[in-house]
Order: C-alpha cells, then structure tokens, then sequence
C-alpha cells in the first residue's frame, strides 16, 4: 500500500516545530523541509548554482549565507523565485526519495513553513494545520528569537493567513494549551493509523 504524505503547516508561531517533535516521539517517521533546505543549500550544486546567479555578494568563505541571501531576495520577488527554482526542486528529489525510504510506513509527516505558498501541499494527501491567534505567535518568536514585534510581523506578511490555509487542511491543531494541543495529535495520530 502507498504510504500516506501527510502534511504538517502552520504559521510562523504557531508551534508547527513543537507538534512535529510530539508526532515523531509517537514514532511517525518526520521530513523537517527547513533542516532539509538548509543542508542542501550547501551542497556543490547548489553552491555552483547559488554562486552563478548570485555571486559573491552572499558568499561567505566559498559557502551561500543564508542571512545575505535572505537580504538579497527580501524586497525583489524576482530574485526569491530564482532562489526558489534552485532550491525547492532538490528539496522535493530529496523528499520524495525520504519517502521512498519510507515505504514500509503507512504515514509519514512533511513539516513545511511554506507548505500552501510553496504549492507542495498539492502533493500531500492530508494536511494538519497548526494554530494560534496572532498575538500570541507574536509573543512566542519574540520570545524565542529575540526579535522586535515588527520584524516578526514583517515575516507573517508572506504567509498566507488561516482561513485559507483552513479550508485546504483535513485537521486543525488549535495550540494555545500545550496539553490540549498535544491531546488534538493523539487523536489525530490515531485516525491516521487506523486509515
Ligand atoms: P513554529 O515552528 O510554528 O514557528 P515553534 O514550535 O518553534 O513554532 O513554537 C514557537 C515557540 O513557542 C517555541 O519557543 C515553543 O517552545 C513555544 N510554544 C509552542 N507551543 C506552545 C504552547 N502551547 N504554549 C507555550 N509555548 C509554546
């Protein structure tokens, strides 16, 4: 039987990382793409590819930065795309033979930032969309990365907002309560089990 790709998104906040690390203490076999992304970054194609588009400009000892690129393709959506098209197509190869790995299973989770922006949530077959209310997203990566409110704010401008990401999810892990939250994916885990 086919293993099932189940998605895992949510904004920036939301607790996405928090509820990937409880599925896999379940045992569910988790692609974190961020980790992923930043591995293959540094890859010699990739860094052969980065170097020919981008140049010098975001190389630090021979190596693409990921703040100097950041920097870069901040305000051009044009530059973001071509990162986009050297980046997102290894991802996907690198996932899509993770899954291959992983046939035995009968489900494995893909946690993604940018899954709906990316357009691989059309390769998922369900999809767990984690939660919050803004404010509190806020609070917690201000928390957590030692940013201003205005930077983060600055960083949910490129993500879609919740209800359009709800209408395309299957399940929703409202995380205010930790505990709660966590009782959600159990039942969650199980509905994906007895599939
Ligand atoms: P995301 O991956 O969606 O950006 P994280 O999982 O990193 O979010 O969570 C953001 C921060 O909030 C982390 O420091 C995490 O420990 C904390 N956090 C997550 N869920 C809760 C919760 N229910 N209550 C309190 N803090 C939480």
């Amino acid at each position: 039987m086919k293993t099932r790709v189940i998605g895992l998104t949510g904004g920036i906040g939301s607790g996405k990382s928090t509820m990937a690390k409880y599925f896999a203490s379940l045992g569910v076999p988790v692609y974190i793409a961020d980790d992923e992304a930043k591995k293959i970054l540094l890859e010699p194609q990739t860094v052969k590819e980065i170097a020919e588009v981008f140049g010098d400009e975001v190389m630090v000892n021979g190596l693409p930065d990921r703040k100097k690129l950041a920097a870069v393709v901040f305000n051009s959506p044009e530059k973001l795309s071509v990162l986009n098209s050297i980046i997102h197509p290894k991802v996907r190869e690198d996932f899509r033979k993770w899954v291959d790995n992983h046939s035995n299973e009968k489900f494995v989770i893909k946690e993604a930032a940018i899954l709906f922006e990316s357009g691989s949530y059309k390769e998922c077959d369900d999809i767990i969309l984690v939660t919050a209310p803004q404010d509190i997203r806020v609070q917690r990566v201000m928390q957590r990365d030692n940013v201003t409110r205005e930077e983060v704010l600055s960083r949910m401008d490129n993500q879609w907002d919740d209800q359009k990401k709800a209408a395309l999810s299957s399940y929703i892990i409202n995380n205010i309560n930790l505990n709660d939250a966590k009782k959600k994916a159990d039942e969650i885990f199980k509905l994906l089990k007895d599939w």
